[in-house]
């Protein structure tokens, strides 16, 4: 195969993989990063210990991007979560399964796999030029913003792994949505995604308990009934479980419709065991005493039942005790989305053929979190970054070989 000369315009865990595919396979490839270094986004998931895939299922795993799930198979099939985990060892990255299920790097962070990585595209010749930002098109080639000024450059082939618009400030910051709508390429606006929620505190709780945790609840949506935790914060609500409902919270929010995180405060306990003990408590002593006595319940989950709640569920045992179980946290507006652990929306599925190929634009490929799917926080979302970029990387190599 005659060499040829690829573009992948970003440098995140999506753009590099496809480096590596397409290297390894004996093409010329440069990277081009916005950003002073590449894989910003990556590093700073590893400051939470870098969930690099799960351990479930493969079936299940694969149901875990939503409506997406059916234009995503293919590549996932191609670079399943065990696949993840060999070539983190390849990369002297040995993995983990946590008590959830989560995958995670033995040194619980990325820095280590991320040097083994660009020493691996090093030696297989990709040339990374960073602080070259992508501009948008001109006469059929990509021009870049560079500290030298202007430059345009026209590669055999292209891939754009710009990465969604989740924490702009380590370089996905959307902006390439509108050059690619100038090129009729259908892009759905970006949504927060794995976010947190504004709720309406009144001030007591919100100065008294921002910061509080809220521990071993089950919190249901359409997600599901799932066990967890989440953190009270001076805007609303945030955490792990507050994620795991985030999407279908946003899109009941954006359909006008009224949205709550319904948290069984006890799950350990039946309901009418909770009434029975309530019952029993005198109703001329204070609501924090019953609380204590009656259910075990104080500070933060004593003061979330004041707060969401009516006087009328509060003197009545038995409203009481309905209230503990299926608690409704009323969210107003989801966090805005520079806050967020990623993003919805993205390049349409439709504009793009099975290879990952825009049909617009016969040459220029797409990967990773600027696509339009999403997915819960688990390792879900960099496994599909790898994946698409690694069958953006195949198409790449079947169309220049057409
Ligand atoms: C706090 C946090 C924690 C996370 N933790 C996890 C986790 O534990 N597990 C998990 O699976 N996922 C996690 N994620 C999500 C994961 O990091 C992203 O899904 C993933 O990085 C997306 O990869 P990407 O390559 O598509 O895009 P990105 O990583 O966003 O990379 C895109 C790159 O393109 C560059 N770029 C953008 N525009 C231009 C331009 N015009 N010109 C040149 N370059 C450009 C950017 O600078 C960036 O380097 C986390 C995210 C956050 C914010």
């Amino acid at each position: 195969m005659s060499k040829r000369e690829i573009a992948i315009i970003g440098g995140g865990p999506a753009g590099l993989m496809a480096a590596e595919m397409l290297s390894s396979s004996g093409h010329g490839v440069t990277i081009y990063e916005a950003m002073p270094t590449v894989g910003r986004k990556f590093l700073l998931a590893g400051k939470s210990g870098l969930n690099i895939t799960h351990s479930e299922d493969y079936q299940r795993f694969s149901t875990r991007f939503g409506t997406a799930v059916p234009k995503l198979r293919s590549a996932l099939d191609g670079f399943p979560p065990d696949d993840v985990r060999r070539w983190a060892a390849g990369l002297k990255t040995e993995t983990f399964i946590g008590s959830s299920g989560r995958v995670f790097p033995v040194a619980m962070k990325a820095s280590p796999l991320l040097r083994a990585w660009l020493g691996r595209l090093e030696a297989q010749g990709v040339n990374i030029l960073t602080r070259h930002r992508w501009q948008g098109f001109s006469d059929g080639g990509y021009v870049f913003e560079t500290s030298n000024g202007s430059m345009t450059v026209r590669p055999d082939a292209a891939l754009l792994a710009l990465g969604g618009q989740s924490w702009p400030r380590l370089g996905s910051d959307g902006r390439w949505v509108e050059w690619l709508r100038e090129q009729a390429v259908a892009v759905h606006d970006f949504q927060p995604a794995n976010c947190g929620f504004n709720v309406d505190w009144s001030p007591f709780f919100r100065e008294r308990f921002a910061g509080a945790a809220v521990k071993s609840v089950v919190a249901t949506s359409e997600a599901g009934s799932l066990p967890g935790e989440f953190v009270v914060s001076q805007h609303g609500i945030e955490g792990s479980l507050v994620y795991a409902h985030a999407a279908g919270l946003r899109d009941r929010l954006a359909a006008g419709q009224v949205a709550a995180l319904v948290v069984d405060l006890m799950p350990g306990r039946a309901l009418e065991r909770i009434e029975h003990d309530l019952a029993r408590q005198d109703p001329k002593t204070s609501l924090a005493n019953r609380l204590r006595k009656g259910a075990g319940i104080d500070g933060v989950k004593a003061n979330l039942l004041r707060e969401c709640g009516t006087d009328a569920d509060l003197h009545d045992p038995v409203q009481l005790a309905k209230l503990i179980k299926t608690l409704p946290i009323p969210v107003i507006a989801p966090r805005p989305i520079a806050e967020a652990i990623s993003s919805a929306g993205g390049v349409a599925w439709d504009e793009i053929d099975e290879h990952y190929m825009l049909k617009q634009l016969p040459g220029l490929f797409v990967a990773g979190e600027m696509i339009d799917w999403e997915a819960p926080t688990g390792g879900y979302l960099l496994t599909a970054c790898f994946a698409t970029g690694r069958a953006a990387a195949q198409g790449i190599t079947t169309w220049l070989a057409r």
